[in-house]
């Protein structure tokens, strides 16, 4: 049993390792997965990780084998870097559901859609190109990727996003949760959770069914981009579960009754231990985000009912 969302290094399997304190503040952690003949990395992250990211990687994996960079989905948190990451490493293609290939390919409209949902958040994390189109691998769900005896499985995830996917490495039965599974951090032992539901396009109903469909794989560890990796599995989808539904109860009514966006705020925080977290600019950004996602998804789904 281990779980871990500190700095020091702690046992994963043999395939995979974990870079952290990619920037300050922290965006997310990447993973690599080694097998016989290639490296994958899973998320490139934004661009202004790519320097460290690739510095802490080719410590111990020559930069030449790293033929592929997986990525979850197309939001700049995970994939903003992509081409910076492509530049710099002349083997690797970045392998994407193919719901958001074109987004990375031309970022355009992503921008535009990011600036209205993150504002100046966006400009922490460093500028978005366009992946040259040749570099990009449009897949399908269920598709594969095959390392030398490690295999990542691509599978659909919508919910966070209708171009959300996850990554399955099957060998080690781990899942590289991309943001199906909501934020995962650890305060003094305490495992915190919010549910990553950003405006425009959070399914709360979808996210529920990707998490479900996610529960029943065979996992011995679960690696969040948002931030560490834990093996107590059952104990992190009972958080995950939990955490979604009260997020759900709490904006349904809020919408119902007119709540104000402060008042709701203050109830999810309470609701999910995160009076700590709201203390750092970014994150308490970040929650806000969500929490209106979440918000805007239950004001379409009431107007949806009331129509009906
Ligand atoms: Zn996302």
């Amino acid at each position: 049993m281990y779980a871990h969302y500190g700095t020091t290094p702690m046992s994963l399997p043999e395939a995979i390792k974990s870079y952290r304190s990619l920037s300050s503040p922290e965006v997310l952690v990447g993973y690599s997965v080694t097998g016989r003949t290639s490296t994958a990395l899973v998320e490139s992250g934004p661009s202004n990780v790519t320097q460290e990211y690739l510095r802490q990687a080719c410590s111990n994996i020559s930069a030449k084998k790293i033929e592929w960079i997986v990525v979850s989905h197309i939001h700049i948190d995970h994939s903003g870097g992509a081409w910076r990451m492509a530049r710099e490493l002349p083997n690797a293609r970045v392998g994407v559901y193919e719901r958001g290939a074109h987004h990375l390919i031309d970022p355009s409209r992503l921008i535009i859609s990011a600036r209205e949902a993150l504002g100046d958040v966006l400009e922490v994390w460093g500028p978005v190109e366009g992946v040259p189109q040749e570099k990009v691998v449009s897949m399908k769900a269920g598709a594969t990727v095959d390392l030398g005896g490690k295999t990542l499985r691509l599978i659909a995830a919508p919910g966070h996003a209708p171009h959300s996917s996850v990554w399955y490495l099957e060998e080690d039965r781990v899942l590289f949760s991309g943001d199906s599974l909501g934020i995962f951090l650890n305060r003094e032992g305490n495992q915190l959770l919010w549910p990553t539901s950003p405006p425009p396009s959070y399914n709360h109903d979808l996210a529920m069914e990707t998490i479900s469909q996610l529960k029943s794989l065979k996992l011995d560890l679960i690696c969040f981009p948002h931030f560490g990796y834990t093996s107590s599995i059952d104990k992190a989808f009972a958080s995950i579960d939990e955490t979604f539904s009260k997020w759900a109860q709490i904006t349904k009514s809020a919408i119902e009754n007119n709540e104000s966006f402060n008042d709701t705020l203050n109830k999810v925080v309470q609701a999910s231990g995160l009076n700590q977290v709201l203390k750092d600019d970014y994150r308490r950004k970040l929650v806000a985000m969500d929490l209106r996602g979440m918000l805007m998804y239950q004001e379409s789904a009431r107007a949806h009912s009331i129509r009906k």
